[in-house]
C-alpha cells in the first residue's frame, strides 16, 4: 500500500461516515410523525382494502368466492341451494325451497385483502370494506364467522378497540353505531374523518 492509497483509504472512510451521519441527523430534527391511534388515525387512501361487509340476505352461497380466493380463506356451509328473489333482491328466507346459510366465516389469519372474492360474487353481496384494525387476544378471534354477524344485523365485526373507545372518541363513536346500524361502508367516504 502506497503512501497515497493510505491516505486515500482514511479520506473515503471519514467521507461515507459522513454522510450517513448528515442523514442520521437530518433525521433526529424532523417533526414527530407517530399517530396516536385511535384518538388519531391517518386517512384512508380512496381504494383502501379493509375488513370484508358481506351482505348474508344477498348470498346464494354459490362459493365462487372461495373458489377465486388464493389462500382458500373462505368457509361456506349451508342446508340447500339459495335463489335471490327477483322482486326483493334478497334469499326469500319464508320460501322452504331455499337453503340456510349455516356458515360464511373469513379467517383474517391468511386473508390477503386482494378483494379476488369480490370480483366473481353474482349477487354482490361480498365487498371490501374500510375498517383494518381486527387485534384481539387469540387466533381464533380473527376468523370472522359472518353468517352469526348477520343475526345481529351486522354487516362487518366490531373490534375489541372499537367496543372499548367508542364511549370517548368521537370518530370512533361515528363508526361504531355505522357498524351497528348494519350500514356498509365500502368506499374511504364511507368512515368518518378524524376532527
Ligand atoms: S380478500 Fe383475497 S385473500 Fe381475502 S378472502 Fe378475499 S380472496 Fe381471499
Ligand atoms: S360469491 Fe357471493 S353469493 Fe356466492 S357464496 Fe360468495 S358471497 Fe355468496
Amino acid at each position: 500500500m502506497t503512501v497515497k492509497s493510505y491516505f486515500q483509504n482514511i479520506y473515503d472512510n471519514v467521507k461515507s461516515i459522513s454522510i450517513g451521519m448528515k442523514i442520521t441527523l437530518k433525521y433526529c430534527f424532523q417533526k414527530t410523525v407517530t399517530v396516536q391511534y385511535p384518538e388519531q388515525r391517518l386517512t384512508f387512501a380512496p381504494r383502501y382494502r379493509g375488513i370484508h361487509e358481506f351482505e348474508a340476505n344477498k348470498c346464494i352461497a354459490c362459493d365462487m368466492c372461495a373458489k377465486a380466493c388464493p389462500v382458500d380463506c373462505i368457509y361456506i356451509d349451508k342446508t340447500a341451494p339459495r335463489k335471490i328473489d327477483k322482486k326483493t333482491g334478497i334469499v326469500n328466507m319464508s320460501d322452504p325451497k331455499n337453503g340456510q346459510l349455516v356458515r360464511y366465516a373469513i379467517d383474517y389469519s391468511k386473508c390477503l385483502f386482494c378483494a379476488l372474492c369480490t370480483e366473481p360474487c353474482p349477487t354482490d353481496c361480498i365487498h371490501m370494506g374500510k375498517l383494518h384494525d381486527l387485534s384481539s387476544y387469540t387466533r381464533e378471534d380473527v376468523v370472522v364467522e359472518f353468517a352469526q354477524l348477520d343475526k345481529q344485523n351486522l354487516r362487518t365485526p366490531i373490534p375489541l378497540w372499537m367496543e372499548r373507545n367508542a364511549g370517548t372518541i368521537p370518530w370512533v363513536k361515528e363508526e361504531y353505531d355505522r357498524v351497528k346500524s348494519g350500514t356498509l361502508a365500502t368506499t374511504a367516504a364511507d368512515i368518518p374523518s378524524v376532527k
